[in-house]
């Protein structure tokens, strides 16, 4: 059973983008043994109206340690400043000094199409790192990889220039309850900041089982409407009956920058998926190492 386990880095911009994209995902990859870790690469320091700042980084640190610790994960928040992070080449080596230390199987963050400059900044710094962790002479300093792991997207519903793509889907229904449950750890986002930010400030409840419902419900509003979108991966991945009755989804689009999810990968890294012959037929998307024109 050991040689199933895999190490899984979910990379986000903020101290709560990887638990809020990949939350029940991550809970099935804790599941199933293998290593989840969350890394936020800004402190998260501007998610605040009243009290914005270092102590607010501090906050959101331990916030997002009790929200990975629900589930056994790490949740590491790096020092660049909420709201400024681009893509300079200093942040470009930290990142792949960082990857090659963690030596991951597989990636998730963001793709580069997103409202958030941030989130942005957080796709393009993975992608630019990705074909560099294999090459020694980039950061000496830490041994390369040998080969690139596996990079997924998060989903998302910006379509230009290009839609995400739903390669993989994953009913987490069940686990639906334990997402929330750690989103209720960052409490300065979801009673305080997001809140005061689309103005409904006076919608949030007092204590802890209030607040629990208020946020479930709300977050289930917010995420069902991606099983209706995607219906027909669901199907593709867990048969027509069982697909049909699929309400709560986490997606992921396969990144060409990473190495190619074929069946063996999907198998090793998503045990808990169903392994029917017609899913994995269609879950293949090429990477660019297969491509004859990549140079
Ligand atoms: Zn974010």
């Amino acid at each position: 059973m050991s040689e199933q386990l895999a190490r899984v880095l979910i990379i986000g911009a903020h101290p709560d983008d990887g638990d809020i994209k990949a939350g029940g995902t991550a809970t099935l990859w804790a599941e199933a043994g293998h290593v989840v870790r969350f890394v936020s690469l800004t402190d998260g320091r501007a998610g605040h109206h009243l009290n914005p700042g270092p102590a607010m980084a501090e906050r959101r640190r331990a916030e997002a340690r009790a929200a990975g610790a629900i589930i056994g994960a790490a949740y590491d928040v790096l020092d660049h400043p909420d709201g400024e992070l681009d893509t300079r080449l200093e942040y470009r080596h930290e990142l792949i000094r960082l990857i090659r230390s963690d030596r991951p199987d597989l990636i998730v963050t963001h793709r580069t199409n997103d409202y958030h400059p941030d989130h942005r900044s957080t796709g393009l710094l993975v992608q630019d790192a990705s074909y560099l962790l294999t090459v020694p002479a980039v950061c000496p300093d830490v041994p390369h990889l040998t080969a690139c792991p596996v990079i997924l997207s998060f989903s998302d519903s910006f379509t230009r220039p290009c839609r995400f793509e739903p390669d993989v889907v994953v009913n987490i229904g069940d686990r639906f309850e334990t997402i929330v449950r750690m989103l209720h750890q960052h409490a300065s986002q979801f009673y305080e900041w997001l809140p005061y930010n689309a103005g409904f400030s006076g919608d949030v409840p007092e204590g802890d089982e209030a607040r629990l419902a208020w946020l479930s419900a709300r977050f289930r509003e917010r995420i069902a409407p991606l099983a209706d979108r995607y219906r027909e991966r669901i199907v593709a991945t867990y048969g027509e009956a069982r697909g049909a009755g699929v309400r709560l989804i986490e997606a992921f689009e396969v990144s060409e920058y990473g190495a190619p999810l074929d069946a063996e990968a999907r198998t090793r890294l998503f045990p808990f998926l169903p392994a029917d012959a017609k899913a994995e037929a269609s879950f293949v998307r090429k990477s660019w190492v297969d491509q004859p024109e990549a140079d």
